[in-house]
């Protein structure tokens, strides 16, 4: 699924605001001398071995393309779109210019826990809770005198001087 899937906009995008050549939501859109667009790299790579607009095969070089009217512009920046991980529960929709964003920090996305030992797949807006609180397998920093970090679940048996000479060896 390419970054601009017309399936990940609701409602479905405007015909006009579709790239003819990948059939994606314009991605960087730009304007031939025709007013035809394209995502910027689908026409790059169409004009490299030929020399024609995809559309109107009017005579068109990468030098004549040029960013599309800020109008355009801002009509694909507010497309609706559909979170990556709504089938984790998301059901937000969030606007073109701001998804990136939103998915980098989407609380629904699925983290691994970074205790090797548990690896258990938790969601972003719970992992921070997990790893601190609540992981049978945290590590948490001894409090007497190696000041190692000890997995909770060898707490019970941890000796900060066997601990410290495995440390300065391993
Ligand atoms: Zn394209
Ligand atoms: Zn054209
Ligand atoms: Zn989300
Ligand atoms: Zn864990
Ligand atoms: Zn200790």
């Amino acid at each position: 699924m390419s970054r601009y899937d017309i399936e990940k906009f609701d409602p479905p995008p405007d015909p006009d605001l579709v790239c003819c050549i990948c059939q994606c939501v314009l991605d960087k859109a730009v304007e031939c001398p025709c007013r035809h667009v394209f995502c910027q790299i689908c026409i790059e790579r169409w004009l490299s071995n030929r020399h024609t607009c995809p559309t109107c095969r009017k005579r068109t070089r990468k030098t004549d393309l040029k960013p599309v009217l800020p109008l355009v512009q801002n009509m694909l920046n507010r497309l609706m779109m559909i979170c990556d991980f709504r089938q984790n529960g998301c059901i937000d929709k969030v606007m073109l210019e701001n998804f990136e964003r939103h998915v980098k920090n989407c609380g629904y996305e699925m983290k691994t826990c970074r205790f090797s030992k548990c690896g258990q797949p938790i969601l972003r807006m719970y992992i921070e809770k997990h790893e601190n609180e609540d992981c049978p397998h945290r590590e948490i920093i001894c409090n007497g005198d190696c000041g190692l970090m000890i997995p909770l679940s060898e707490m019970s048996v941890h000796n900060c001087v066997s601990a410290l000479k495995a440390h300065i060896e391993g």
